[in-house]
């Protein structure tokens, strides 16, 4: 498939009851996994079939007969080892870009095991950069194309929740932030840097040097693991230029997660230090797991924890709130890695049936000038009387 192809999003478009879009990536194997002769079991069979071989299959020979072993799943996308970082933009989060300056909010985030390719699908490397780069040059495309009606105000800031503390990556050295409640039950960082974002080159810039400051431990079951969550957030206001139109204030957000590894604790024989980190990651995965089993309850969850963890205070509306939200899971092709995928398999199938409420953040300004002019008027009057 080409990366021009058009995609049918049309079911994303608007407002009104959506469900998540899920995506799979499988990356391509790696020089280590080659090298202890691993073979490929997840394969893309079809543009959104996914099929998962239990490499104890080929200890069976014998029996041969229990084949229910190979198991299929199925997304909105599935990606194999060679499909570039364009395609995956295009067909996973490239919509988002288009609602976020419609004043929607939108969340993508990348999950998986450490080492499955979270943060190159949206980081990406130097000269192939992610999605978070591409989103962002979408946007100022965009904002190029209509320059001459809207004012545009595009501001980022890039933190880590690293064992249930915040910091923030571009400026490290304001040490841990606190999440706080608003008015309206949303979450946001106090004291966490806004930097204007002007071009791609500057984001890419920022992003890996950002990127850098993340916590990185080596740990028995990888050489780098991240163990912290990346939370990129982009946040879009505009407003028209053109006098006597409609006054309003569009608002988008745009959340792009980079999640830390979803691997069990137990497999990476962490002791000590590493495994408060553990815990802590399993703390947060484990309440954003809980929230998707309550979100994607058919019979209609009772009650959704998302006070459980940092993490899932701060992606709420991207759950179950005010937001289109893009998941893209991540698998190891290696019989190797088989446990984990499957792990993860499971996981972003329970994620389909996710379904969120959107809506336009639209603030009519026109509806306050005119409370202010009445009120203007009547201090006038009341000057007038004295
Ligand atoms: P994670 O963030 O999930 O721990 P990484 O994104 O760091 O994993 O990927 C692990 C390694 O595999 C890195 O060296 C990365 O460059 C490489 N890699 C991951 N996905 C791909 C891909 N789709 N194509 C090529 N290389 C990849
Ligand atoms: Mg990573």
């Amino acid at each position: 498939m080409s990366d021009t192809e058009k995609v049918d999003n049309s079911k994303k478009k608007g407002g009104g009851e959506q469900t998540l879009t899920v995506c799979l990536r499988i990356r391509p194997m790696s020089e280590d996994e080659e090298n202890v002769g691993a073979t490929k079991i997840a394969h893309a069979i079809e543009k959104n079939v996914l099929v998962l071989r239990d490499p104890m299959d080929d200890h069976e020979d014998i029996l041969r007969v229990n084949r229910t072993r190979e198991k299929k799943f199925v997304f909105d996308h599935t990606f194999d080892g060679d499909t570039g970082q364009e395609e995956v933009y295009v067909k996973s989060a490239k919509f988002l870009t288009e609602n976020v300056i419609n004043g929607y909010n939108a969340t993508v985030f990348a999950y998986g095991a450490t080492g499955a390719g979270k943060t190159y699908t949206m980081l990406g490397i130097d000269n192939n950069p992610g999605i978070m780069a591409r989103a962002l040059n979408d946007l100022f495309l965009e904002m190029d194309k209509t320059s001459e009606e809207m004012v545009y105000n595009v501001s980022m800031s890039y933190l880590e929740i690293y064992n249930e503390m915040i910091r923030d990556l571009l400026v490290p050295s304001a040490g841990i932030l606190d999440l706080r409640e608003d008015a309206k039950g949303g979450c946001h960082v106090a004291g966490l840097s806004e930097v204007k974002a002007k071009s791609t080159d500057d984001v890419m810039k920022m992003l890996i040097m950002g990127n850098k400051q993340r916590t990185q431990e080596p740990t028995a079951a990888n050489k780098t693991s991240s163990r912290s969550h990346a939370v990129l957030q982009v946040t879009v206001i505009q407003k028209n230029k053109v006098v006597n139109t409609s006054e309003e204030v569009r608002t988008g957000k745009f959340f792009m997660v980079d999640l830390a590894g979803s691997e069990r604790a137990a497999n990476t024989h962490n002791k000590g230090k590493r495994m408060v980190e553990g815990a802590h990651i399993n703390r947060s995965l484990l309440a954003l797991g809980n929230c998707i089993n309550a979100l994607s309850d058919k019979q209609g969850a009772k009650y959704i924890n998302y006070r459980d963890s940092k993490l899932t205070r701060l992606l709420k509306d991207a759950l179950g709130g005010n937001c289109k939200t893009v998941m893209i899971a991540h698998v190891s092709p290696a019989s190797t890695q088989f446990e984990e995928s499957r792990n993860t398999l499971v996981y972003a199938d329970r994620a389909k049936h996710i379904k969120t409420k959107v809506r336009r953040n639209v603030a009519d300004v026109s509806y306050h000038i005119a409370q202010y002019s009445n009120i203007i008027q009547e201090l006038r009057e009341e000057i007038m009387r004295l």
